[in-house]
């Protein structure tokens, strides 16, 4: 005998309130896609919103555009600055063959190479053969590249061995710490640089992989940009344990350098640690004349006499961004999202459909470092 059991009043009222949630839910869902249609969002992401209400497009002041047509071609007081060795001469021409045929040929900004050792002849020669613009060639002056009397040198010596130890990423190297300091606080100071305003930093071995076809130093400069960055992502932390302390030490000493309306949020929420983020400094486009103000002088020259540079393993994305986000309103920090780049192991490709197109991209944007762990975009979407 089959026994049918009347369902109980409890576990009717369970079903018609889930027949009623899924009713809403489903509708939810059709209303939401139907306004999809009309290319309306019921729910926006960070980014839509900034891209909405913040970004700065440059593809909507055609007057920043490259026009074969029009002759009186006119530059803006930049360049395109390279610290680089001679031995990285074949990977700094295939960044080069890149950039003069995504940007620079139509513009033709002058490059500075710069060295702590002479450029051979061939690096010379090769250089110069890759681009129709001028290019200038810098030794590094020594106490620009050197120990300040302050440091204990076998102290120093002691810390990278410590770190090489402990596997931290270039813990070991003397040259690399060289190389950070000298792009904290020297490298806008060089003789051969001190003339431009504008500098866009180049390394051996990275792609550009779109076009782009405005002039990114008029654009910086007509919306008043200081620091323009493509990734944002973590710094080691073994690399800078006593860096956040110090920059307190500073902001404590000179309140009056702080901005009201920074991006600070982006560095830190409470002012108590450093969240590690920071934009990834092996691009960088900016104004040379904020690295040269009073604020960050005294900034940087605080920092190097605490030692961290040497005793530590300081790099300068860490400490320009900082800075950034200490004394500059955030309008001033622009996220060049028409830029696409590589620096090995990461790079940012954009997402928009337009911009691939217009752009001729040859990158996939689900390879972007945008939106993967350990990338700190989706925090300065959300400022
Ligand atoms: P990473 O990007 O942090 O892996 O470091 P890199 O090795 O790429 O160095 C950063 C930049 O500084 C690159 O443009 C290098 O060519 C340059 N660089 C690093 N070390 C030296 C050095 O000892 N001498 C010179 N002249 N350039 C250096
Ligand atoms: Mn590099």
């Amino acid at each position: 005998m089959v026994i049918i059991k009347k369902p109980s009043q409890r576990s009717l009222y369970f079903q018609y309130v889930f027949l009623i949630a899924l009713t809403i839910i489903s509708s939810v869902i059709s209303f939401a896609f139907f306004l999809s249609l009309f290319d309306i969002t019921l729910f926006k992401s960070n980014r839509q919103i900034f891209f909405e209400n913040e970004y700065v497009n440059p593809t909507k002041d055609r007057t920043l555009f490259y026009d074969f047509n029009y002759e009186n071609k006119t530059r803006e007081n930049g360049a395109i600055v390279v610290l680089v060795r001679n031995e990285e001469l074949s990977s700094l021409m295939s960044s080069m063959r890149q950039f003069e045929d995504r940007f620079n040929k139509k513009f033709q900004y002058p490059y500075v190479f710069l060295n702590d050792k002479e450029f051979t002849k061939e690096f010379i020669e090769s250089t110069k053969a890759m681009t129709n613009a001028e290019t200038k060639y810098g030794l590094i002056p020594v106490e620009m590249w050197s120990y300040p009397s302050w440091i204990n040198q076998t102290e120093a010596l002691y810390a990278r061995k410590k770190m090489e130890e402990d596997k931290v990423i270039y813990g070991g190297s003397e040259s690399y710490r060289h190389m950070c300091r000298f792009n904290s606080g020297f490298f806008f100071r060089h003789p051969l640089i001190e003339q431009y305003d504008y500098y866009w930093r180049l390394e051996p071995g990275v792609e550009f992989m779109c076009d782009i076809d405005y002039d990114v130093f008029k654009f910086i400069k007509k919306n008043n940009i200081t620091y323009g960055f493509t990734i944002a992502l973590m710094e080691v932390k073994e690399t800078i344990p006593t860096l956040w302390d110090t920059v307190k030490e500073f902001t404590k000493e000179y309140p009056e350098y702080m901005n009201k309306n920074s991006a600070m949020k982006f560095i830190s929420n409470t002012g108590k640690n450093y969240n590690m983020c920071h934009f990834w400094s092996n691009f960088e486009i900016g104004d040379l004349n904020f690295w040269r103000s009073e604020k960050y002088i005294k900034f940087f020259e605080f920092l190097d006499k605490a030692g961290g540079f040497f005793y530590e393993r300081w790099g300068d994305a860490p400490v320009h961004t900082i800075a950034l986000a200490l004394f500059l309103e955030k309008n001033q920090i622009h996220f060049f999202n028409d830029i696409s780049y590589r620096h090995d192991p990461f790079e940012h490709c954009p997402i928009e459909k337009d911009v691939h197109e217009g752009g001729k991209c040859h990158c996939n944007p689900e390879k972007t470092f945008d939106f993967t762990w350990g990338s700190c975009l989706p925090s300065w979407f959300s400022l």
